[in-house]
């Protein structure tokens, strides 16, 4: 074989080489390990996860169907901020015991607040710093989202633009989502529009898609407060007068005392709401997408029932 025939074939040898997956391989940087990152509640373990990707290791305190109100932390909390890279709270009111986690953790990781921008509504008694619902309101999702990604970018500065893409890309789901439940609760006369649920979380929802507030069973903020006899008696008469048909639980409230004013007002209990917390795997709910779809669905429906 002349020698000037064999050159091709070298070179063609030589490429095929560079740009086998084992050689490509070996050319990436080694993958980093993900950040460890601490999310207080459901929504924003979720959050993090959507904007974080396979960067981050997303480590939850609180758990599916547990009531943030009433929370008392763990030693596994404790442990878990610990060792965290990066611990994501809500603030207004709903984590505020993770200070004290923070504290018995003995060091001070780095904190991102996710509702820096985000718009508050008014709180009350149990709730004083502002209604801490506000993830219910797609549009302060939106905010919470960025403020995670602007934190973990922070955090972990060479993965910024993925943080960034990964957050731009679940906000435009978002505003899908928001926009078709909008188109969708708008195909319901307004005067029909009338909710009431276990407690009263679905202030900033109601606000967004044009949705009136009838009254709650628990008429708090917070579930940690009680009803008194004549604000049940007062409830019933209110969802008597306003037709209401259909009263919501909560995934995450006791349903018997619900049952028993839809009971007396002639209406009915229907499909428990995720409002404080997002549901378990494989429920409809388990993503913060899922349960804002399941909940205004499943209200619109309600508005309908006669
Ligand atoms: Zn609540």
């Amino acid at each position: 074989v002349p020698r000037a025939a064999l050159r091709p074939l070298a070179l063609a040898l030589a490429l095929t080489a560079a740009l086998s997956p084992a050689a490509a391989a070996a050319r990436r940087p080694a993958p980093r390990r993900p950040i460890t990152v601490v999310a207080t509640t459901t929504q924003l373990q979720d959050f993090v996860r959507n904007v974080g990707g396979a960067r981050v290791k997303v480590v939850g305190l609180l758990r599916p169907n547990v009531d943030p109100h009433e929370y008392e932390p763990r030693p596994s909390d404790v442990a878990a901020v610990g060792s965290a890279g990066v611990v994501v709270e809500q603030g207004v009111g709903l984590d505020d015991w993770l200070d004290k986690v923070v504290r018995s953790a003995g060091r001070h990781p780095r904190i991102v607040v996710a509702s820096r921008g985000a718009a508050i509504l008014p709180g009350d008694g149990s709730e004083p710093q502002g209604d801490p619902h506000i993830w219910l309101d797609p549009r302060n999702a939106v905010v919470m989202v960025d403020d995670i990604a602007a934190g973990l970018a922070a955090a972990d500065p060479a993965d910024a633009a993925a943080f960034r893409g990964g957050a731009r890309r679940y906000v435009a789901r978002i505003r899908a989502l928001d926009r078709r439940l909008a188109r969708l609760v708008a195909t319901v006369p307004p005067s029909r529009r009338k909710l009431v649920t276990d407690h009263d979380a679905f202030g900033y929802l109601a606000r967004r898609y044009g949705i009136q507030v009838v009254g709650a069973i628990i008429p708090s903020l917070s579930t940690a407060a009680e009803p008194s006899a004549r604000a049940l008696a007062e409830l019933i008469d209110t969802i008597r007068k306003a037709g209401v048909k259909v009263v919501f639980s909560e995934a995450s409230v006791n349903p018997k005392l619900a049952r028993e004013v839809a009971s007396e007002a002639g209406a009915r209990v229907d499909s428990s709401l995720y409002g404080d917390t997002l549901g378990p795997p494989g429920s409809p709910g388990a993503t913060y997408l899922g349960a804002l779809s399941y909940d205004v669905t499943a209200m619109a429906r309600g508005f309908e029932a006669g």
